[in-house]
This record gives C-alpha cells, sequence and structure tokens, in this order.
C-alpha cells in the first residue's frame, strides 16, 4: 500500500537556499513531536508588509508581533522556511542581489531562518513551484530534513492555503484586508493574526502530547467510537495511541461503524452495539438492550475506557452506563457538565481535525503515539483483500459520487460530466459506489468510465481506492479510505460541516466547491437549499485542473 509522502515533486525549478549546517542539527534527546518538525511561512503579507515588487531593504516592515511569534516557534524546536512567489524577479521588477538585500533585511528584523524557497515565476510559466502548485512546500519540507505532512504552512491568501494542502501539509490562513471572502471561506484553519496563528499550532502541537503517563498501568482498555465508517476511520490514530500505551483495546462500535473498525490496527475486539443518542435516525431506548450492553461492556473488565465523540455529539449517556458497568476510569471530551460521569473531562476548541481532536483525548488519557508512527490515518493490511483483477493496472481515478447523507454527495448530473472531462483528459475512471447506489454510478459511469457500483464492501473499496493515482469524492468515507492509503484527494466538500474537521487528513489534497454555500454549517443530512448550490456549481475543467496540480496525470502514470 502507497505511503502518505509519496513526493512526486523533484526540486525542478524552485530556488532553494538552504541553511544547510542548520537542517538535521535539533536536539536529540526530546522526543519527536507528534504533529509539526517545521512552519513554512509566506512572505508579503504574512512575515512583512505587502509592498509589491519590492525590491528596497528599507521598505521592509514586519509585521506586529512577528519577531516573538517567530521566536517562540524556534523555542520549541520547529524549523522555519519561507515560501514566497516572486515573479517581480523574473518580469525584471527587481534583481536578484536586490532581492537577497531584502532577505537580509528580513533575518536582521526577525531572525534566522532555516530555508528560503522562492519562485521566480509567473502563472504563465507553468511551474510546479508557484503556489498553488505544492512544489515549494515538498521542496521546502525536503531542505528541512521532513516530510510534507509534517510542516504547517502559513500564509495570507488562498494561494497558500492551496499549496499546503495540495502537499498533504496543513495551511493557517491570516487574512489581511486584502484577502478574498471566499479565499476566508474555503480555509479549513484561520487565524486573526501571525501570533495567533503560532499560538495555535503550539497548543495543537502540545494537545495530542500527554503531560503525565497514566498514573496505574492499563491492561484493558476500552475505546468507544459510534457512528459511521468515516467517524471511525479518523479516530484511527487515537485509537493507536491507547493500543501503545495499553495491552489489550475493546473497540464499542456502531453496526454504521462496524465494517470500518474491522479495518483498524490497534484493535484487538470488537463489541458492536447502536448507541440510540448517536445516531441521527434513531431508534428508541430499548432498556432491556441497555442493560445488556451495560452488562457486556461490565464483562469486558476494562480499567480505563476512553469515549470518542464527533463534536457535537455527548458522551454522557454512555459514560453513565459504563459506571454502571463498574468502570471507574472514565475519559470523554464534554462542555456539558459531567458532574461525576467523567474522570477526565477533556475539552477541545472548534475547528481542530477530527483525529486530532481524538489523539488529543488519547493525550489526556495519558496516551501519545509511539515514535515511528505517524499522526495518520491507516488501515490493517491483513484486512484488505486483494484488489480485483478486472479492475485493470493501478494508476485508475476513483470518482465516488454518492454518500450516506445526501447533503454531502455530488449531484450525478456533474459527476457525469466529471467523468466524461476526466476521459477525455485520459484518465482511467472507476466509479464506485454501495450496492444501494448501483443505479446513480451506472448512470455516472456511462460517460466513459467503468462502473463498480455495489461490486465492494468497505474493505473490498479499500483495496480498489489503494491503488488508484486519485480519488474524486465528497466528504464521506472513501476520502478517509484514501487519506489512510496515502491517494491523493479531490474532495468535492459540502460544507455542512467545518473542512478543517473534517478534510481528508494528511494527505494532498484540492478542495472544490462552494464553501460559502447557505448549508454551511448546517450539519444537514439532505441539502436543505434547492438545487444543491455548494457542489452543482463545480466546473468539471477543476477536478481535471485539481489532478495536475496534484500530479496525476493521464494515460494511467502519476
Ligand atoms: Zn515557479
Amino acid at each position: 500500500m502507497r505511503q502518505a509522502q509519496e513526493d512526486p515533486y523533484q526540486r525542478r525549478s524552485a530556488q532553494v537556499y538552504a541553511a544547510a549546517d542548520r537542517a538535521g542539527s535539533g536536539s536529540v534527546a526530546t522526543p519527536r513531536p507528534v504533529l509539526y518538525d517545521a512552519v513554512l511561512l509566506d512572505r508579503d503579507g504574512t512575515l512583512i508588509e505587502d509592498v509589491p515588487y519590492n525590491g528596497d531593504p528599507e521598505k521592509v516592515r514586519p509585521v506586529p508581533g512577528a519577531r516573538a511569534a517567530l521566536d517562540r516557534l524556534r523555542a520549541a524546536g520547529l524549523r522555519l522556511a519561507v515560501v514566497t512567489n516572486q515573479s517581480g524577479l523574473a518580469r525584471g521588477y527587481f534583481t536578484g542581489e536586490q532581492m537577497r538585500a531584502v532577505h537580509a533585511r528580513v533575518e536582521e528584523l526577525l531572525g534566522r531562518f532555516d530555508a528560503w524557497l522562492i519562485c521566480p515565476h509567473d502563472d504563465a510559466d507553468g511551474c510546479d513551484c508557484r503556489k498553488p502548485a505544492p512544489g515549494m512546500v515538498y521542496a521546502a519540507a525536503r531542505e528541512l530534513g521532513t516530510t510534507a505532512s509534517r510542516c504547517v504552512l502559513v500564509g495570507d491568501i488562498g494561494r497558500d492555503v492551496a499549496a499546503a494542502l495540495a502537499a498533504g501539509a496543513a495551511g493557517v490562513l491570516v487574512p489581511t484586508p486584502v484577502t478574498r471572502p471566499e479565499e476566508i471561506a474555503a480555509a479549513g484553519w484561520v487565524a486573526t493574526d501571525l501570533p495567533a496563528a503560532v499560538a495555535e499550532i503550539l497548543r495543537r502541537q502540545q494537545a495530542v502530547q500527554p503531560s503525565a503517563a497514566p498514573t496505574e498501568p492499563v491492561r484493558t482498555a476500552l475505546v468507544v467510537r459510534s457512528d459511521s465508517a468515516g467517524d471511525v476511520l479518523v479516530t484511527g490514530p487515537a485509537i493507536r495511541a491507547v493500543a501503545a500505551g495499553a495491552q489489550r483495546v475493546v473497540l464499542l462500535c456502531g453496526p454504521r461503524g462496524r465494517a470500518a473498525a474491522d479495518l483498524l490496527p490497534g484493535v484487538d475486539e470488537i463489541i458492536e452495539h447502536p448507541l440510540p443518542w448517536i445516531d441521527p435516525t434513531p431508534g428508541p431506548v430499548d432498556p432491556e438492550a441497555m442493560r445488556s450492553l451495560t452488562a457486556r461492556l461490565g464483562a469486558v473488565g476494562a480499567d480505563q475506557a476512553v469515549v470518542f465523540t464527533s463534536f457535537h455529539q455527548s458522551a454522557l449517556p454512555l459514560a453513565l452506563l459504563l459506571r454502571m458497568a463498574g468502570i471507574d476510569r472514565i475519559a470523554a471530551i464534554s462542555d456539558d457538565y459531567p458532574g461525576s460521569l467523567l474522570d477526565i473531562r477533556h475539552r477541545v476548541p472548534v475547528g481542530v481535525p477530527e483525529p486530532e481532536r481524538a489523539l488529543s483525548l488519547a493525550a489526556a488519557a495519558g496516551h501519545r503515539l509511539p515514535d515511528g508512527d505517524e499522526p495518520v490515518l491507516r488501515l490493517r493490511r491483513d484486512a484488505v483483500p486483494p484488489r480485483p483483477a478486472d479492475v485493470g493496472d493501478p494508476g485508475y481515478v476513483v470518482l465516488h459520487p454518492g454518500s450516506d447523507a445526501s447533503s454531502r454527495a455530488c449531484p450525478p448530473e456533474v459527476a457525469t460530466r466529471i467523468v466524461g472531462a476526466l476521459t477525455d483528459a485520459g484518465h482511467r475512471v472507476l466509479v464506485t459506489g454501495g450496492p444501494d447506489e448501483r443505479a446513480i454510478t451506472a448512470r455516472v459511469a456511462a460517460a466513459g468510465g467503468t462502473d463498480l457500483g455495489g461490486r465492494t464492501d468497505l474493505a473490498g473499496l479499500a483495496a480498489i481506492v489503494a491503488d488508484a493515482s486519485a480519488v474524486v469524492v465528497g466528504n464521506t468515507g472513501p476520502a478517509h479510505l484514501a487519506a489512510a492509503a496515502g491517494v491523493p484527494v479531490v474532495s468535492l466538500f459540502a460544507p455542512t460541516v467545518p473542512f478543517g474537521q473534517w478534510g481528508p487528513y494528511r494527505v494532498p489534497t484540492v478542495r472544490l466547491g462552494d464553501a460559502a454555500a447557505p448549508c454551511r454549517d448546517t450539519r444537514a443530512a439532505s441539502c436543505p437549499v434547492p438545487g444543491h448550490p455548494c457542489l452543482s456549481g463545480i466546473d468539471p475543467d477543476e477536478v481535471v485542473d485539481a489532478l495536475r496540480t496534484l500530479a496525476v496525470s493521464g494515460g494511467g502514470g502519476r
């Protein structure tokens, strides 16, 4: 299976000014931070005030608080690089010598950077380095001795965030008065200014790092994630963290998440039971079923329970059952007052990616991912079957138009046109869907793709996704299967929930769709707006361009 950090870019034409004596010279005694090794910073409008095509060191003005913020990052052991588009170089608005004088002045005012990445090209050059292309992010990561997914990029416009996402890095938008509203709407992570961005980077880094080991050793941990396949998949890193600190892990999941639970590393045993207060279409609470669940949970003999929930769910009803089952160490995220139901009541700000949100709860319960295990989604290799031979060689594009929630599904007519455009551009397209989506996949695939609707269960779909060049999909389970396989995603993301929390995690991604559509943050399961405008406006050529940005070429290669 493909690893998350595949890097299709050579350095090619990005100009790299590395401080090679610094890269790789970090402290060896401290454990590797869980999330980030490096922070990449846009220059104009982010570090210093934007003076168009500036070749004059005297005009360099840092943004307020920049020096202190950067020094906080340095003190935390993070490496720093500047990644900047400077098309004025190619256009002759300033010379290389003038630019170097400007950068010397920047370092005089803001301290030393470990690398400078500069794209001298214009949009018309079609280079791989000019943001929103991800080339400079890959090159910076390489210069700093790390990988793109262990970097976070801070910038002031949509191009910065898009370049970060396309490389699988995190992207923070720090808007200025010139940042367009649609760029702010599309960004998954927005900070008010550079010091606030830095504070949140450091907070997130710290939050997944336990301050202390569990007070008593954990023999059996009961972990819980009800809800659907995608929810279970994004909890995987946190479950691996618990598994690293416990001898045995028992997972309680719901029927809709069972197939995903079977794919997770670190799980020794699964208990499947619906929790009516979690399900979007809940059945009645049957006292007898609750008594039998409580007895089953008691029989687990867990000495710790960690209850993972989505931000709109309450862990407290289950915590009561766990108490009744005799479990006396319970950790969960709860904004509601838990009284004596929780031993560790954890709280998380909005906007944190779900995998990190769960990892931070695991950390609060005393667990962290072991060194060598990256905070990425992963699947058990032995749980994924061989890919069916008749789908052809690897290198195809998977288009998955459906979703459990129709508000997050790609409209069939749009998906049909996407298949046509991809086929015209030389891509082989496999159209996937569940047994109840056969009519849609047949209709969509008729535009030139291969219809695999109803052919696979979740594990079989994981096998097909793992050998894809890219997956084109809404905010639904297969996006997380792609992330788990390190396969780039073109995310047709309906904004019913925040992209920053639910976007494909730590995998090269291009986000499409109207992020400011009226369904934004409604959590609606079926689209509340006539015409499903957030996704119906996607131009199929945007998908073709997105694949190019992700270095996925037509004709089967990548
Ligand atoms: Zn360039």
